[in-house]
């Protein structure tokens, strides 16, 4: 356990597994019934909208859905931008159509260093099997 900053507020904080100081841990769990409350009434909802109605921050928003706490019976009912198109997505970071084309465009750069490295120094240092895991 350290001292860390609060990525919140900024405060100095003992390191604790919320990864927030115990005040704006304290808020979260407010915003995190209100958001509930909300799904509950009025069912799936953007990030924005949320913002809206409850005032919460788009930002802590994302991070409750990135860390789990949003779910309302074990879904996700709130839709944020895809990081790489901005259509609404309900987990994960991007939409699959982008999730198919980053892993394609993965595997071409991955291919480009095999070659490059097979070209320097006659090493095969990334076997094609690994893509297939
Ligand atoms: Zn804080
Ligand atoms: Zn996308």
């Amino acid at each position: 356990m350290g001292i860390k900053n609060c990525p919140e507020c900024g405060k100095l904080y003992m390191e604790n597994p919320s990864g927030l100081c115990p005040e704006c841990y304290a808020k979260e769990e407010v915003y995190e019934h209100q958001i509930g409350e909300y799904l509950r009434e009025h069912g799936k909802a953007s990030v924005e909208k949320i913002h809206e109605e409850t005032g919460v921050k788009e930002k802590i928003i994302l991070r409750m859905i990135k860390s789990g706490r949003l779910l309302v019976d074990g879904v996700s009912l709130i839709s944020y931008p895809c990081d790489m198109c901005g259509v609404p997505i309900y987990e994960g970071r991007i939409c699959a159509k982008c999730g198919s084309s980053f892993s394609k465009q993965v595997k071409e750069v991955w291919r480009d260093k095999e070659n490059s490295n097979s070209q320097r120094d006659g090493l095969r240092m990334y076997s094609k099997d690994d893509f297939k895991k």
